[in-house]
């Protein structure tokens, strides 16, 4: 796709054959399976000020809580034990838990388990990051929120973009799996910054690309905010999923907390992965990064099962393995265009 034509689709001149071509690269890449995420939100205290998240350091409408390490290893097994192939560790930018506690962690979940590890952390120093690495983490995620540097630093209190993308590029180096993405509608985005996303994403050649809504959480400074247009968000997936074919891309949870059908329709909209959560349930009602997170999935004894069947009815297989994003192994071997014609559907 050219920029004009990127233009078009965004603008929904194409929904249907949009969402038909993402469907089928997805279905020739990845066949029927969903890959399944489960995210253990083990923290909800973060030291930022991002003004979209009602986990910002300002926010004392907040019952903050910390888990334990053995909690946090129970609720690993119990996602294992229901067949998940990935456990995501999320928290806020929470740097009480050293380096060496989430090292430990990681290592314990391993030996357990055999699941792929995915830390969602925050800003944590690449020294750390390293270390996690030679533990056993496989995969990070760091969203680049928006690719406009002037509102990023808006957005997050101060903070550089330069940074955060050195930091997403030098774990990419480092040899993780690397997952970014942006929010979609955050305020003073429009069409043309939502392209730039688009373009700024696919360059970066990711391994997992995340573009769920805007949702507005009423105890920040962007509460009174024009919620992201949910057909937007499902355009922007799609069309990543046509420029970026090996990338794992996720029905996002913000979709879900808007409709939870939405997530099924993303299933059939270039998305080929799903992350519910498995915090323990005294804790998932506090983890409210946006209002209705948490809300809609299942408790942790069951959620896995839930979205097994929200894949099941959405006619598609939930798939047991650790889903590593195909990406590098084709790399270096053919075009990305080669995956809308041949089937190269990967089972790892
Ligand atoms: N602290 C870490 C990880 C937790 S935040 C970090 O910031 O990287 C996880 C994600 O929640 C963020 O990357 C952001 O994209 C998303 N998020 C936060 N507030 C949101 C909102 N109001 N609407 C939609 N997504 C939001
Ligand atoms: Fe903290 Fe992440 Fe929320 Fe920003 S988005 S306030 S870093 S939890």
């Amino acid at each position: 796709m050219n920029k004009h034509e990127i233009l078009q689709a965004l603008s929904g001149h194409c929904d249907a054959d949009l969402f038909l071509q993402a469907n089928a690269i997805k279905q020739n890449v990845f066949g029927e399976d969903v890959y399944l995420r489960a995210i253990i939100e083990f923290s909800n205290f973060c030291n930022k000020r991002c003004h979209y998240c009602g986990l910002r350091a300002p926010n004392t409408n907040l019952n903050r809580y910390r888990m334990e390490d053995h909690r946090i290893l129970e609720t690993a097994l119990l996602a294992t034990a229901q067949g998940a192939g990935t456990i995501v560790l999320q928290s806020g930018d929470d740097f009480s838990y050293s380096a060496q506690r989430i090292g430990a962690l990681i290592t314990a979940i391993k030996a357990e388990n055999d699941v792929a590890i995915t830390l969602s952390l925050g800003d944590r120093g690449l020294d750390e990051y390293a270390y996690w690495k030679s533990c056993g983490a496989e995969r990070c995620l760091l969203k680049l929120e928006t690719t406009t540097p002037r509102l990023y630093k808006k957005l997050r209190g101060g903070e550089s973009f330069s940074a955060r993308l050195h930091r997403i590029t030098s774990l990419k180096n480092m040899g993780y799996e690397v997952g970014s993405g942006v929010i979609i509608g955050l305020p003073d985005t429009d069409i043309l910054s939502t392209l730039r996303d688009i373009l700024f994403l696919s360059d970066l050649n990711l391994d997992m690309i995340a573009a769920g809504p805007f949702v507005p959480h009423p105890q920040t400074p962007l509460g009174n905010g024009v919620a992201g247009d949910i057909l937007l968000a499902h355009r922007v997936t799609a069309i990543l999923r046509i420029l970026n074919p090996w990338a794992n891309i996720p029905a996002t949870s913000a979709l879900g907390a808007v409709d939870p059908g939405q997530r099924i329709l993303a299933l059939h909209r270039g998305c080929n992965v799903l992350m519910p959560s498995l915090t323990p349930e005294e804790h998932r009602r506090e983890y409210t990064i946006y209002p209705g997170k948490n809300l809609l999935d299942a408790k942790p004894s069951t959620a896995l099962e839930h979205a097994k069947n929200l894949i099941a009815q959405a006619g598609l297989v939930p798939s047991p393995c650790k889903g590593t994003s195909p990406r590098r192994e084709h790399a270096y071997k053919s075009t990305p265009r080669d995956a809308t014609t041949s089937n190269t559907h990967r089972h790892t």
